[in-house]
């Protein structure tokens, strides 16, 4: 835990007193915390560390029973609730006082069928566990880029996946959904019992229960042609500007993206990334290795100093990106971009590859478009992505000064590219507390009917809520009257 985390002051008795405290105890197979436990600070870390959740009580489901009466407690005892998956975007959340923290993270059981080409995840599932039990069956999923993002929480915000300009949003491939509604009720969504409601867990956030499964399809794919070049960061421009170049005719085949990162000078990074910085260009290749090789020759021309395309197991995408395999002290922030033309690499560039950014240690461009589009899944709530291509950056906060340092960093990068921002924005590689019309466009009335149908008193916490929908309902008599 870093100096950015300092340890919750005890509360002396837990708000809602000791016996219904230890009937929850006694009913949850998983595990109950409360502030004045020992292991309180353990059990309040987020994946992200730099964030500082205190919520009232925290409850590890250990299966779905465990989430229904640790949501039928809370209503009890007038906590909200937040579900959490790992904890990766678990900043916008904000301030936790008077919430119950449902973590998943022991419900981890992923069962593949290969006949019918569907997963079936627990809620608390992170991606590597998935693209293992699917690759053994020659079957892929729409993945993200880091092995240990959460399933759940990642698809409920839609999921670009490194097949995601071929196969659209992973939220697109969802075709059942269990959640545990603030009536406490166990629901199985699919199509047939509520289809209304699937197509909010469409990409629509996590506003609308604590979902314990999730089911999704597969796809038949064993191996594509995936790498990265690396050059001094000091080419970051003609790479920058050669990389957008090649982007503007890419097929849907491949997904890509550019980087400028600067790798920290840990001993378990090798020799010649450690402490170096590199503009760096990863993609992958749905397409046999002449015609990824075709493709990939406009970039080969700029000879990069280090070139790892491979024939690649879906399952080794997990390492693609270099992702950190585990909890980091670390502030990110994205957005959305219309479009990019030379002013606009310029304008990126101007913070990245300068001591600007220097508190940045990767900021990137990943290509969207194809099953990308807007509009092209009308079954879900988020359709597609308004943008050509995303924008996301990140830096280390080991300390308060580099967190402060990151986050000027971030504001610079964002102003920067202000003008060529889209309208819109996508959940999850936002991470600070962003409007809602933002984050869901045209989707948002009827995301906030649902919500208001199913939980009219607004129990349920998403890390971006969907602000007031269509007459809620107050939730105290205190609220009612202000
Ligand atoms: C290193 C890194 C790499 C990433 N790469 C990608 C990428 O390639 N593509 C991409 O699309 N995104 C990517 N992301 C973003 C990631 O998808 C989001 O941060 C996502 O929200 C993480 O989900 P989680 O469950 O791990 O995190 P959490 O913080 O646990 O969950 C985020 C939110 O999801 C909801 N949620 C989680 N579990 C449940 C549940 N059981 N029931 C109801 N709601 C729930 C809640 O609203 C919660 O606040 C990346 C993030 C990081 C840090």
């Amino acid at each position: 835990m870093t100096d950015t985390l300092a340890p919750a002051a005890p509360a002396l008795h837990p708000p809602f007193g000791g016996t219904p405290l230890a009937e929850l105890r006694r009913r949850i197979r998983g595990r109950v915390a409360v502030p004045i436990d020992p292991d309180w600070d353990a059990q309040r870390a987020a994946w992200a560390l730099a964030v500082d959740q205190r919520p009232a009580i925290i409850v590890r489901a250990a299966d779905a029973d465990d989430v229904g009466t640790a949501v039928r407690f809370a209503v009890a005892h007038r906590l909200r609730v937040a579900a959490q998956g790992t904890g990766h975007n678990a900043a916008p959340l904000g301030d936790l006082r008077g919430t119950m923290l449902l973590r998943t993270d022991l419900m981890r059981a992923v069962e593949i069928d290969p006949v019918r080409m569907r997963a079936r995840v627990q809620a608390g599932a992170v991606w590597q566990e998935v693209t293992d039990a699917a690759g053994a069956h020659g079957l892929a999923a729409l993945a993200g880029s880091s092995p240990d993002v959460g399933v759940v929480g990642y698809t409920l915000g839609g999921g670009v996946s490194w097949l995601a300009r071929s196969h659209g949003l992973a939220s697109t491939s969802v075709t059942a959904v269990d959640l545990v509604t603030a009536d406490g009720q166990l629901r199985h969504v699919d199509e047939r019992t509520d289809p209304e409601l699937l197509w909010a867990l469409r990409g629509g956030g996590g506003a609308f229960g604590v979902v314990t499964a999730m089911e999704f399809r597969l796809y038949p794919l064993v191996t594509v042609h995936a790498g990265a070049m690396f050059w001094p960061v000091d080419r970051a421009a003609d790479v920058m500007h050669a990389w957008r170049d090649w982007t503007v005719d890419l097929p849907a085949s491949v997904m890509s993206s550019a980087r400028v990162l600067r790798f920290p000078p840990f001993d378990e990074i090798p020799e010649p990334l450690r402490g170096g910085s590199f503009v760096i260009v990863e993609a992958v290749l749905q397409d046999p290795p002449a015609v990824a090789d075709a493709l990939l020759s406009e970039l080969r021309r700029l000879g990069p100093a280090m070139d790892t395309f491979a024939p690649t197991p879906l399952p080794a995408l997990g390492a693609l990106h270099m992702d950190p395999p585990g909890p980091v002290a670390a502030i990110g922030d994205g957005t959305l971009v219309r479009d990019l033309d030379d002013a606009a690499i310029d304008a990126f560039l101007r913070v990245v590859a300068t001591p600007r950014g220097a508190a940045l240690m990767s900021a990137e461009f990943r290509v969207l478009g194809g099953a990308l589009a807007v509009g092209s899944d009308e079954a879900s709530a988020a359709t597609g992505l308004d943008g050509r291509y995303l924008m996301f950056g990140v830096g280390a906060t080991p300390t308060r000064e580099a967190a402060s340092a990151v986050r000027v960093a971030l504001d610079a990068l964002l102003g920067e590219i202000d003008p060529w921002r889209s309208a819109a924005d996508t959940p999850n590689f936002t991470e600070s507390p962003t409007a809602a019309q933002r984050l869901f466009g045209d989707a948002l009335g009827r995301l906030r009917a649902v919500k208001h149908r199913v939980d009219p008193h607004d129990v349920i916490r998403s890390n971006h809520e969907l602000g007031r929908g269509p007459g809620r309902e107050p939730r105290t008599q205190q609220e009612a009257r202000s």
